[in-house]
């Protein structure tokens, strides 16, 4: 972040400034805070490097394209249905994104969109039907369900075979016993396993810090990385001294969904630091921000996810192989 001094010369910049009125002073202002913040980060000698989401999710892409080609040619379409019920515009968002892999790496994709209104039956109905459908290998929809229908009895029917997002509780309690499960583990948690293999970072007996404890992030990765031996620590919202828990650990990761929570001075030169946030960011309308203030970390750590750019690319990335991996074991037991 700027200093007093910095935040000084921008300001006389800006006084000394001919034809500037008080309409676009707030923009050149911006403009110029904008200009000496990343001269600062480009400056430093410290910077971090960046894990990039994209390269780790083309990497996926690239094989699971092969495994889908190899398929097919036995006669085997991986196939994903997708359910959405209702119009919400971060799901509808998010399949789009989905559609978009699965055609990219050879993933048939059908989606189904349901009435917020309809009744518990019928989607129960269509959700057994799917499960005992061979021709289909990955089943997934889109949560929180409206409030009429009862999420966790509708989670459970999908069978632990097809439930390539961890969805039901049969298939999160595998996770817990380790080894090889039938099911798989929820994408996001599996995408950041996945981001530190990639990246070659050792986990293993390392000290783990993991921001937030949801069932769908914070738990399970937690399991995860205990799997792969790293010494962990699970943090949340009532959790103490935070900020010394973060500068202890070895690697930091920040599940949260509270923008920038994590400041630079939680961080310290050696980490490794991984940001799951997806927020709208209050600083910057209609962006997007993680949970860690990355200009900040940036000059401070060794290594460090941008948001965007980052976990975000790898999970539906994630979701396109555990599909294929479920046609492939199908293909083999079946
Ligand atoms: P969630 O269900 O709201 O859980 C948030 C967790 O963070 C809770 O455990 C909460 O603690 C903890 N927390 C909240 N405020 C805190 C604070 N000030 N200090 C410490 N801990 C705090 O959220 P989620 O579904 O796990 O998602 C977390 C973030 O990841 C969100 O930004 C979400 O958009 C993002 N996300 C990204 C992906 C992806 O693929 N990139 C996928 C899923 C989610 P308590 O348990 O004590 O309340």
């Amino acid at each position: 972040m700027l200093n007093q001094n910095e935040n000084n010369n921008i300001e006389n910049k800006l006084t000394n400034e001919p034809n500037i009125n008080d309409e676009n002073l707030d923009l050149m202002s911006k403009i110029l805070l904008e200009e000496e913040l990343m001269n600062n980060i480009l400056t430093n000698q410290q910077e971090a490097r960046i894990l990039s989401g994209k390269e780790v999710a083309a990497a996926i892409a690239d094989d699971c394209l092969t495994r889908a080609i190899h398929l097919q040619s036995r006669g085997c379409h991986p196939t994903l249905a997708v359910f959405r019920v209702g119009e919400r515009p971060d799901d509808i968002y998010y399949e789009n994104s989905i559609k978009r892999h699965c055609e990219q790496v050879g993933v048939r994709c059908q989606t189904l969109t349901l009435p917020a209104t309809i009744r518990e039956e019928e989607f129960a109905s269509m959700l057994t039907q799917t499960s005992q459908d061979s021709s289909i290998h990955g089943i997934f929809f889109f949560s929180p369900l409206p409030p009429n229908l009862n999420e966790t009895y509708l989670r459970s029917l999908i069978t632990p075979d097809k439930d390539v997002d961890c969805l039901a509780r049969a298939t999160q309690a595998e996770l817990y016993f380790g080894g090889p499960t039938r099911g798989f583990a929820p994408c996001t948690a599996a995408a950041v396993m996945e981001m530190l293999r990639y990246y070659q970072i050792p986990v293993a007996g390392k000290q783990v810090v993991v921001l937030g404890r949801s069932l769908v992030v914070g738990r399970p990765l937690a399991m995860l990385l205990l799997d792969a031996n790293a010494t962990v620590t699970i943090a949340h919202s009532k959790s103490e001294n935070l900020s010394q828990v973060c500068w202890q650990a070895d690697i930091v990761i920040a599940a949260v969904g509270k923008p920038r929570l994590v400041q630079g001075g939680w961080l310290r030169p050696g980490q490794v630091v991984i940001d799951i946030g997806a927020n709208a960011d209050p600083e910057n309308g209609g962006k997007m921000c993680g949970d860690v203030d990355f200009a900040a970390a940036h000059s401070m750590v060794e290594a460090i996810t941008p948001v965007p750019g980052g976990v975000g690319l790898v999970t539906t990335a994630i979701l396109c192989r555990h599909v294929i991996e479920a046609a492939e074991r199908e293909s083999v037991n079946g």
